[in-house]
């Protein structure tokens, strides 16, 4: 089953055509990594499919359910009720951590789970210390964000993202604000989550870790796929110039 589909999405601001008719459809365990030069609107389409962003054209269905649509050019939205049943589906992790500075580790884990998913205190905190324990972090429940270290941050949240229990999560350059040292331990925690059959979506300028841990690789630039396929293809047998020459920077 495809929990991601989605057709021709297209997406300006202004006079700046962002995303110029994106198609991409990510099966059930499979892992994609979208890779491209800054501003090729990879932020954008993550955006776009988390309810982040509104798209102007084309189709977005997630886990079975209708998210938008185009009628007579112009992008329709399905109801409140059902965008929220899709939002549940849906976890995203940000190049910044975004997590709230004034709750301690427990309580960044514990409060989307009670507040949206109307699970109990007791149940929420016993989840949440288990993927604190995953995440090697069962000492700093009750330490706030700025107490630690930025690889630290996020990994709380990723832990958070997951105490929603998402079938699909989204990571838009989860290493990008940390230092060289400090991206090695988020790659290993995404990698296991990718071992663990978690389906995700990965914008990344780890192109090693891109190759590795991806199933099927996107290669965006100006707003269009200019080619995928498995990371073989694209990392290795690639006939693309534009894919060659975006490669060859990180050689
Ligand atoms: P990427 O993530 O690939 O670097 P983005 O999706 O962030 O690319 O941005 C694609 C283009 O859209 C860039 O030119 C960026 O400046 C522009 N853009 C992104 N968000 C906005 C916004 N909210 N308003 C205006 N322009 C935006
Ligand atoms: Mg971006």
């Amino acid at each position: 089953m495809n929990l991601i589909e989605a057709k021709k999405i297209k997406k300006s601001f202004g006079r700046l055509e962002v995303l110029k008719g994106i198609s991409l459809q990510v099966s059930e365990g499979q892992v994609v990594s979208i890779i491209g030069p800054s501003g090729s609107g990879k932020s954008t389409l993550l955006r776009c499919l988390t309810q982040l962003e509104t798209a102007d054209q084309g189709e977005i269905t997630v886990c079975g359910e209708k998210m938008m649509w185009t009628e007579s050019g112009r992008a329709v939205y399905a109801n409140k009720n059902t965008l929220h049943n899709i939002i549940l589906n849906v976890g995203l992790v940000f190049q910044n951590f975004n997590l709230f500075p004034h709750f301690s580790v427990l309580e960044n884990l514990i409060d989307a789970p009670i507040r949206i998913r109307g699970i109990s205190r007791e149940e929420a905190t016993q989840r949440a210390r288990k993927l604190l324990r995953k995440m090697d972090l069962a000492s700093k429940e009750n330490s706030y964000p700025c107490e630690l270290s930025g690889g630290q941050q996020q990994r709380v949240a990723i832990a958070r993202a997951l105490a929603m229990q998402p079938r699909i999560l989204f990571f838009d350059e989860p290493t990008s604000a940390l230092d060289p040292e400090l991206t090695g331990e988020i790659l290993k925690v995404i990698r296991e989550l990718a071992q663990e059959h978690m389906t995700m979506v990965i914008v990344t300028h780890e192109m090693a870790f891109a190759r590795d841990v991806a199933d099927h690789v996107i290669f965006m630039a100006d707003g269009v796929i200019i080619e995928e396929g498995t990371p073989q293809q694209v990392f290795e047998n690639t006939q693309n110039a534009r894919t060659q020459a975006f490669l060859s920077r990180f050689s």
